[in-house]
């Protein structure tokens, strides 16, 4: 089968939302384009790293789990968390008390990067890049970070992927 007709497959596929709702997985990412957008105008986003550190370490749970709280972070939806661990090389099921300073902070930082990402590619009409999680949501892809492979798993009721190798449990 030619690339071309491979992606066209894969750009078809169906994933389940946070509601239980079947969308292509086009349609879900666009769904997470949304969902950052409103993130960006979202105070709460823009506190400083020192608050959010804070607020982070006080909890306890997996690391996922919080960061789909509502009350942590408004509006962070299920690809854009997976994405923001996947970049800051965290598994999501690792528990927050066990986060260093650091790691916190690198959270922060990779999700705004991936905020203002998102933003640019999608204002220019393209899509997410290659290097992302998203564009792997299949157990037993490849990394595009490290070449291991990508696992599937659920957290807080929600399906989500993440690298074997590189996110550090
Ligand atoms: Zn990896």
């Amino acid at each position: 089968m030619s690339e071309v007709n491979d992606k066209k497959e894969y750009r078809t596929r169906i994933v389940t939302t946070a509601n239980k709702v079947n969308l292509k997985l086009e349609e879900a990412q666009e769904q997470m384009f949304t969902k950052l957008s409103e993130l960006a105008t979202c105070p709460l986003f823009r506190r400083s790293t020192e608050t959010e550190s804070s607020q982070l370490n006080k909890r306890r749970g997996a690391v996922k789990s919080l960061l789909l709280s509502q009350d942590i972070i408004a509006g962070m939806g299920n690809l854009y968390v997976d994405e923001t661990l996947y970049r800051a090389s965290i598994h999501p099921r690792r528990a927050v008390d066990t986060l260093s300073d650091a790691e916190v902070k690198s959270i922060f930082t990779c999700m705004r990067a991936i905020l203002k990402e998102a933003i640019t590619f999608k204002s220019r009409g393209g899509d997410y890049p290659g290097r992302w999680l998203t564009q792997h949501r299949e157990e037993g892809e490849t990394c595009p970070m490290c070449r291991g492979t990508i696992q599937r798993t659920v957290v807080f009721g929600r399906t989500t992927y993440f690298c074997g190798t590189h996110q550090k449990a």
